[in-house]
């Protein structure tokens, strides 16, 4: 087959809906298209069947008892405001302090600041070089005010996989909530509610090849109910947690996705793990000074993210732009702010501004990888022959006083 150009590398960022998904979402567009709330008719009645049906698969793939605990929301920027907002004004007589950590995504990190300025404490938990979280640090920040626990299962940027077994512990020995931002983890590393005591869960459809804008939010009934307050007041959908008329086609596929990933997550994380290491090995052994951020071993098997050292990532991001990738120096904002995912690991600026993320997933396939492969070696190649740097480096200069050292 041959190649087609642009290559998609880009899987933390959205997957693609895959046909399968797409093909039981599309009757619900026209001739089922009823509303899930109306309860006098047949329209609706099979409207919130399929609802019904997509709640189950998702509670099933997180290892969940019931599928009436799946919450639906818009995605999981709003199930990570829902659960940090919604459980800390429940329970601020209780305890105004949250924990968190530093590498989290911007939609805890942002709700919890805001938290912030209405009086509660937040403690931002460091993480170590390699991007994990040490659960003994979680243990210490732990007082007797607080009242939630907030850690991802995967980072989006640098995939590692957080010890979550050993905070859950920690959290339900105390009596605290628990809530974990399972986006990036969701059928590529093994995730289960119980073994992990987790108490809130958010959930993505378009990171699992679902369709975006749908996502939920998972919220323990059993053995301890766990509550919280509605951010959003209308006819009291979801239980009196989320109003708002159901995305039917969506809840379809968002369920529908579950239901692939939980089947064929395994053998999927197995393919990309061999596609990411050889992608890994292509380029390193072609280039010299390329450092490999976060974990290898407690890592998204898809993910790989790589620091070139003398060169600009958004240099890179160009000489490769037929490969959609990203880089920890992408100025998703107004800022020049190198990540502050790399930035919490202690990865230095320029490092930081040299990274790239490539994403592997369910339609990466190994010519691409070969491809992706030798064209960042050749494009590297010859950005740093232009690179005083680099020739400094290979003259054996010391480069430590313009903070090119390698860590
Ligand atoms: C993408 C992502 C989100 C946001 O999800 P949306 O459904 O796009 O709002 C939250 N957390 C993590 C870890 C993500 O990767």
């Amino acid at each position: 087959m041959a190649l087609r150009l642009p290559i998609y590398m880009d899987y933390n960022a959205t997957t693609p809906v895959d046909p399968r998904v797409l093909e039981e979402m599309l009757p619900y567009f026209t001739e089922k298209f009823g509303n899930a709330a109306s309860k006098s008719h047949a329209f609706g009645w099979t409207a919130e069947e399929a609802v019904n049906v997509g709640r189950e698969r998702v509670a099933k793939l997180i290892g969940a008892q019931s599928a009436t605990e799946v919450v639906i929301t818009s995605g999981a920027t709003e199930s990570d405001n829902l659960a940090i907002k919604g459980v800390a004004e429940y329970l601020q007589d209780k305890g105004k302090h949250i924990i968190t950590t530093t590498i989290e995504h911007k939609a805890v990190l942002d709700t919890c600041k805001r938290l912030e300025k209405q009086g509660w404490q937040v403690t931002y938990v460091p993480v170590g070089k390699e991007g994990l979280v040490d659960p003994d640090d979680i243990r210490k920040a732990m007082t007797d005010q607080t009242v939630l626990v907030s850690v991802m299962l995967a980072n989006n940027e640098v995939g590692t996989v957080q010890p979550l077994e050993e905070i859950g512990k920690l959290t339900s020995e105390r009596g605290i909530l628990f809530h974990t931002d399972a986006v990036q983890g969701l059928g590529k590393v093994p995730f289960d509610v119980n073994a992990t005591n987790a108490d809130l869960v958010s959930i993505s459809a378009h990171k699992m090849y679902g369709p975006k804008g749908v996502g939920a939010l998972w919220v323990r009934r059993k053995p301890r109910r766990v509550r919280l307050v509605a951010q959003m007041d209308g006819g009291g959908h979801e239980r009196g947690m989320r109003s708002g008329t159901l995305n039917v086609p969506g809840v379809v596929g968002l369920g529908k996705a579950a239901e692939l990933a939980m089947l064929e997550g395994k053998d999927e994380a197995a393919r990309a793990l061999k596609m990411r290491e050889r992608l890994r090995t292509l380029i390193m052994d072609g280039l010299d000074q390329v450092f490999l951020n976060g974990s290898l071993d407690r890592r998204l098997p898809g993910n790989l993210n790589l620091s070139f050292a003398f060169v600009e990532g958004e240099a890179i991001m160009m000489a490769i732009k037929d490969v959609a990738v990203s880089s920890g120096s992408a100025c998703t904002s107004a800022s020049l702010e190198p990540s502050y995912v790399l930035k919490a690991m202690g990865v230095g600026d320029e490092l930081a501004h040299s990274s790239i993320r490539f994403g592997i997933g369910r339609f990466t396939t190994d010519e691409e990888v070969e491809y992706v492969g030798r064209l960042v070696v050749e494009k590297i190649s010859g950005l740093r022959e232009m690179s005083p740097l680099y020739e400094m480096y290979k003259e054996g200069v010391d480069l430590k006083s313009v903070q090119w050292a390698a860590h």
